[in-house]
């Protein structure tokens, strides 16, 4: 399995994910057809599919355009019939999709959207808008409780799980993470290295869960500096993991 990194619109990925044993590929949330096209060309692989994790314009905007070079299967959430445009394939939590030879796991995770998957091969998790590297996406159509739970069950993938999300957005994820968890080094390190990255025009994506698990504020609701901090500003509160993580998403949609 070969995965390409494609940069699209200002700050969106999408990617290629091609079976090197028949060539085929497909493509993961394309924003835009022709850079896609581009690189399908450049890679001479054979395009078979697009894998949409849910149906935001920047996610799936190239549907069209690569719909319009011939057939292709078109994959995304049941809830977004009629909402992806060329959505063939409805899935559901538990599906496998097919990559030539490659077989991914389908995981529905609602919170960000409402019908909102990721796509898992082998150890690469394709998540979107879902969890972000050292983040995760607005709460447009779900609710705190369903994005918890969603974020709770990456959160168990295995630690060398490769997290390719939908945006290259980490940097300002951790100077917010910095906000609410000042005294966490792992947080100042990864903000350094990622620094270094941007300043070089690189991408900080993927990453891996164990980063994602020691630096991310919206899966660290066990983090007492974050409890103390947070219950500084609002004496009364129930530290449980939904309330803390609903508060810390609160205060990233003002930072
Ligand atoms: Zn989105
Ligand atoms: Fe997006």
């Amino acid at each position: 399995m070969r995965i390409i990194q494609i940069p699209l619109l200002r700050d969106n990925y999408g990617y290629l994910i091609v079976c090197e044993k028949t060539n085929r590929a497909a493509v993961v949330d394309p924003s835009e057809a022709e850079p896609v096209l581009r690189r399908v060309e450049k890679e001479k692989v054979a395009l078979t599919a697009i894998l949409n994790t849910h149906h935001h314009r920047d996610h799936t905007g190239g549907n069209p355009g690569l719909l319009e070079q011939g057939p292709l299967q078109v994959y995304g959430h049941v809830a977004d019939m009629g909402r992806i445009p060329g959505l063939t394939h409805p899935l559901n939590d538990g599906d496998e999709v097919r990559v030539g030879q490659l077989v991914g796991k389908v995981l529905f995770i609602p919170g960000h959207t409402r019908g909102h998957v990721a796509y898992l091969f082998e150890n690469q998790l394709f998540c979107g808008d879902t969890l972000f590297t050292a983040g995760c996406g607005r709460l447009f159509e779900g609710t705190a409780e369903q994005m918890h739970e969603s974020l709770s069950r990456l959160m168990k993938l295995p630690a060398d799980t490769l997290v390719y999300c939908g945006h290259e957005y980490t940097e300002k994820n951790l100077q917010f993470a910095l906000t609410i968890e000042p005294g966490n080094r792992k947080v100042s390190e990864r903000l350094q290295k990622v620094r270094g990255l941007r300043a070089q025009g690189l991408a900080t994506v993927p990453s891996t869960m164990a980063e994602e698990r020691e630096t991310n504020p919206f899966l660290r609701w066990e983090s007492r500096e974050i409890q103390e901090n947070l219950r500084r500003a609002h004496p009364t509160m129930d530290c449980n993991p939904v309330s803390v993580f609903a508060k810390v998403r609160e205060l990233k949609d003002r930072f």
